[in-house]
């Protein structure tokens, strides 16, 4: 089975939005073993949206559009569509109730325009939108399948799952099974080098690296004839790939690194606390993005200037004068100024160069020290971290944080 992807908006080819739901959804179809040969992109505009339905379904049985189905008069997914099939518009009046009592709850005014937006292909499937205005639809007509999703992420992403996808996965044939293991501290081609021999003979299941800032996360995805058929499949090389990869294994599926470190904090029953100079919060807020670390985490101090880390943490004048903010022994003060200053069992600190400015030879921008006080020992290390000021700053804070977790483990 093939399906192909049609992105609608002029937008898209001006280069002002990414195509994101392009990726988005390959990737969901691949997974489901559906192949996908083709992408496009049209702009709004009849004629050769028209023409990108006729070479879409001359090549596939699928075509799934996004975009173009706003209110507006450049929105013409939907009608384009009936025009391709032959069919009418008619106004679907659950729908049109739906958008009518959505504009009445966020108190705005309603255009005539926005009855477009109920106006369906007669016989069409409706795909409701729990997140906009804009109805999604399907037409299938002889063997061909048409879904038409709405433009803005949040609103596809979440019609796909519910609708698009519990429709295609009985037609696909097969059925997969994926785990997806997730490394840091390591970088993608380290990692790939430990596995080269089982990338390189991957058939059934398949490895698919995946590199995130900071983060590489490989997924082995196994089609069989049933789900315990795949998932049988995945094991034997999930549990390769965790012998080979040992602790730079951080966790897997819907695991984070934030969530792993509290929920082992919360094991051991220890607490943290955090000094932050360069990551400026950030280090604090990754691990407040994880609901429950109340249980663990004591205080984030944002101490930026050197008069913070003196007064806040007690980071010595000698220590800053001799070494300089930026250094391993400032680090280390932060980290034990904050634990025993907060009553915490294990302090945590980062401090370093975000850049643009404020590199020299000898401390280059990137350049950031991670200091940890667990229960009185200090650890320090020195990173040297590339990218611009932001992806520094984030780098820093999931190297800090792994540092953390591959200390909490041997406790
Ligand atoms: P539209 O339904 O075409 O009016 O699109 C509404 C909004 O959805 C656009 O302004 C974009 O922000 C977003 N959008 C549309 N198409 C895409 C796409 N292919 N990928 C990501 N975002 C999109
Ligand atoms: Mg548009």
């Amino acid at each position: 089975m093939t399906a192909e992807i049609l992105a609608v908006g002029t937008e898209l080819l001006l280069g002002d939005i990414l195509n994101t739901n392009a990726r988005y959804l390959s990737r969901e179809l691949a997974d489901m073993g559906i192949n996908v040969y083709y992408q496009t992109v049209v702009g709004d505009n009849r004629s050769r949206l028209l023409n990108a339905y006729r070479t879409a379904f001359s090549r596939a049985d699928i075509v799934i559009a996004t975009g173009g189905l706003g209110p507006t008069e450049d929105d013409l997914t939907k009608e384009t569509a009936a025009e391709y099939f032959g069919l009418k518009l008619e106004l679907h009046e659950r729908s049109w109730e739906k958008i009518n009592a959505l504009f009445k709850k966020m108190h705005a005014n309603m255009t005539t325009t926005n009855k477009k937006q109920a106006m369906m292909p007669e016989g069409c499937l409706i795909l409701t939108n729990d997140n906009g205005t804009a109805p999604g639809c399907c037409i299938e007509r002889d063997g061909k399948t048409l879904f038409m999703l709405p433009g803005p992420p949040n609103e596809c992403i979440p019609m796909f799952e519910n609708s698009v996808k519990p429709a295609l996965k009985p037609r696909s044939g097969v059925v997969l099974a994926s785990k997806t293991l997730k490394i840091c501290g390591i970088g993608e081609s380290q990692a790939e080098e430990m596995l080269k021999d089982l990338i390189d003979a991957q058939t059934n299941p398949t490895i698919a690296p995946y590199a995130k800032t900071s983060e590489v996360w490989f997924r082995i995805t196994a089609s069989g004839k049933d789900e315990a058929e795949a998932r049988r499949l995945v094991g034997p090389t999930v549990d390769e790939i965790r012998l080979r990869l040992g602790e730079n294994i951080y966790g897997e599926d819907d695991d984070s690194l934030e969530g792993v470190i509290v929920k082992l904090l919360i094991e051991k029953g220890l607490t943290l606390s955090c000094a932050e100079s360069c990551t400026g919060g950030l280090l604090t807020a990754k691990l407040v993005d994880f609901p429950g670390v109340s249980a663990v985490l004591l205080e984030g101090a944002i101490t930026y200037s050197n008069s913070a880390k003196m007064t806040r943490l007690g980071v010595k004048p000698e220590t800053l004068e001799k070494y300089g903010a930026v250094s391993e022994q400032t680090a280390a003060e932060m980290a034990k100024g904050i634990a025993e200053t907060s009553g915490a069992d294990i302090g945590v600190s980062a401090t370093g160069i975000a850049g643009p400015d404020g590199g020299g030879p000898e401390k280059p921008v990137g350049l950031v020290y991670v200091g940890l006080c667990v229960k009185g020992r200090i650890i320090t290390k020195a990173l040297h971290l590339t990218g611009d000021r932001a992806k520094v700053r984030i780098r820093a804070v999931v190297t800090a944080l792994d540092t953390l977790r591959r200390e909490i483990i041997k406790i």
